[in-house]
């Protein structure tokens, strides 16, 4: 079997972690390199073990993704699907990751067991914050299902479909970038590319579906102005369609660039991706670092710090 080996590969959720922390970057993406091998070093298995880790946001959020892509596969299977169903399949996940979590079941299989934050850091979770979790969760599901993108969705062919969590790969110059496709389908002509929030609108959000309507734009041989992008909101319900303009795919594209650049700026050798520890210097917004799913690395346990 060919040896696998750390590429270097640009995503949204990179760049991100590139700048929250330099320190935190180089831990999930380099320190963390065969950590998932029974002779790795200590360090190389909590960086695997972190990079692996979620916090209860992160968790409502990959539930609801996880509950929808299960529905939308039963109706592409044409298997009867109930809104009654995705909700008790999301209360079922709710209660088996809980469990997961408190059992530390992930010591055993960091990949596939949840290890929440908050667990393995012995932060206090009153119910009051379970139950908001498990109330955002049953009403971004009640609002996916009364949605008008979801009738639309049920309306058009499943022929028509093209994606549903679909992980993608486009080459930017000589660089990969990864995509991650939540739901997309082609309908007259006209390529919609969905992008299912939990949370909050974002300043970000519209960049990254650029960047998908970019992997499109190569996969599937689809010109900019037939794509629509639209991030939908659950909790409110909402749906922001919008066309793909080119001077959007311009900024996108440059942006994409230039954070690839100041990233491998910093490596000791790109040309085979190896990075020095010194060289991803910690935050000085020790605030970051209270959140931080890595405090254990820098600081050998909890951040006690302000
Ligand atoms: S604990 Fe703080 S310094 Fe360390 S990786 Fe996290 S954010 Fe960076």
């Amino acid at each position: 079997m060919a040896e696998i080996t750390n590429e270097f590969a640009w995503s949204v959720s990179r760049h991100r972690s590139f700048h929250e922390c330099l320190r935190l970057y180089y831990l999930a993406h380099y320190a963390f390199w065969g950590g998932w091998e029974w002779g790795a070093s200590e360090l190389a298995k909590k960086c695997y073990r972190f990079t692996k880790m979620k916090n209860l946001d992160m968790w409502a959020g990959e539930i609801v993704h996880a509950v929808i892509e299960w529905a939308l596969h039963r109706l592409w299977e044409r298997k009867p699907i109930t809104g009654e169903a995705m909700r008790e399949h999301a209360i079922s996940r709710l209660r088996q990751g809980w469990k997961e979590s408190r059992e530390r079941q992930w010591e055993q299989d960091p990949k596939r067991r949840l290890n929440l934050f908050e667990h393995y850091y012995g932060i206090e979770v009153p119910p009051e914050r379970t139950d908001a979790i498990k109330r955002r969760v049953l009403r971004c599901l009640e609002n996916f299902w009364t949605s008008e993108v979801f009738a639309f969705i049920r309306s058009v062919d499943r022929a028509a479909w093209k994606a549903i969590e679909k992980v993608g790969t486009f080459h930017l110059n000589d660089v990969r970038i990864w995509v991650k496709i939540d739901f997309a389908l082609a309908h007259r002509e006209t390529l919609y590319i969905y992008d299912w929030k939990s949370g909050q609108e974002d300043a970000d959000d519209l960049r990254q579906l650029v960047c998908y309507a970019l992997y499109a734009m190569e996969q599937w041989a689809v010109p900019h102005d037939r794509i629509r992008i639209v991030p939908v909101y659950l909790q409110e319900g909402i749906a922001r369609e919008q066309t793909v303009r080119p001077e959007q795919v311009i900024e996108v594209k440059e942006e994409i660039l230039q954070s690839i650049a100041r990233m491998r700026a910093r490596l000791v050798d790109p040309a085979r991706n190896l990075a020095r520890p010194e060289d991803f210097p910690m935050t000085t917004e020790t605030w970051r670092c209270r959140r931080c799913f890595f405090q254990e690395v820098c600081y050998g346990g909890r951040y006690e710090g302000a």
